[in-house]
């Protein structure tokens, strides 16, 4: 989401509170919530620096003090140009942050049986935020499958805590990570599922019981996974595909 803005007054500020490199080219970074800021589940922010701004999904829980972000580096030479800049920054720095979280990546529909919730590396992120929060006082049935696909187990980010989750709230809850190189060096502890998330996805629907009538489908990350899951699932097998590409 390359864009300018141009009302640079209506802009808030926010800043570095702590960074956590997890790989070469993925680092969690928390950054204060402005008081006047507020977002739903799934919503993400914008962020900026001199007037470079790009979009960042929300892992954290509405009611949490900070924001949480998961994000991937873009090389410079592959394109990238706020990613770079971020590398470069530490706890102290700031960002701008545009007044409003945006995108309809929500649950709408709180009634329904099934979640089923594929990602690819950061795409896994909205899916944190919906556990956070509504794992927390799930009454009702709403159970979520999280599908994460990656390159390499250190890229997962949410393995420990989804990993947890998902023993306490076994009922509610199914995280499925699966890596797409399994014969690589990074790769040879994995004893998990492997093969891409979107080539993993018919077994596991057969496997769980679920249908178009008990489930919706959500979708977030490489544009490449959702196309491939819309045709599949949304125009074969009549699914409601809910979907945000990261990247066109
Ligand atoms: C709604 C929304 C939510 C997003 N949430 C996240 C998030 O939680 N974490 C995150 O890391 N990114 C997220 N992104 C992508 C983010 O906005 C930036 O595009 C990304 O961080 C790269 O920024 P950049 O300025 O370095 O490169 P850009 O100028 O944005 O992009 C440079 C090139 O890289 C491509 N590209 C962008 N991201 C990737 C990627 N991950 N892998 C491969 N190619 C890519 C672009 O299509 C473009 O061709 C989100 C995007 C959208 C639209």
């Amino acid at each position: 989401m390359n864009t300018n803005f141009s009302s640079k007054k209506k802009l808030l500020q926010t800043k570095i509170v702590k960074r956590e490199d997890i790989s070469d080219l993925m680092i969690k970074i928390w950054v204060t919530k402005p008081p006047e800021y507020s977002f739903k589940p799934g919503q993400y922010c914008t962020l900026g620096v001199n007037g470079i701004e790009r979009a960042y999904s929300i892992a954290s829980s509405p009611d949490e003090n900070l924001i949480e972000l998961f994000v991937e580096l873009v090389e410079k030479d592959e394109g990238g140009v706020l990613t770079p800049i971020i590398w470069d920054m530490k706890e102290g720095d700031t960002f701008t942050m545009r007044p409003k979280a945006k995108g309809i990546f929500q649950i709408k529909d709180q009634t329904l049986k099934n979640y089923l919730l594929i990602s690819t590396v950061t795409g896994v992120v909205p899916y944190v935020s919906f556990a956070r929060t509504y794992l927390q006082n799930n009454q009702d049935n709403m159970k979520f499958h999280i599908l994460q696909g990656s390159s390499y187990v250190d890229e997962f980010g949410y393995f420990d805590e989804l990993q947890k989750l998902s023993v306490v709230n076994n009922q509610n809850l199914n995280y499925v990570p699966t890596i797409s190189r399994p014969s690589e060096k990074r790769n040879l502890s994995w004893e998990g599922s492997v093969g891409r998330v979107n080539l993993i996805v018919d077994q596991y629907i057969e496997s769980n019981n679920l249908s178009p009538e008990n489930t919706i489908v959500f979708a977030c990350g490489n544009p490449d996974m959702i196309i491939d899951i819309q045709n599949n699932l949304e125009h074969k097998k009549g699914f409601t595909v809910i979907e945000e590409r990261f990247w066109k």
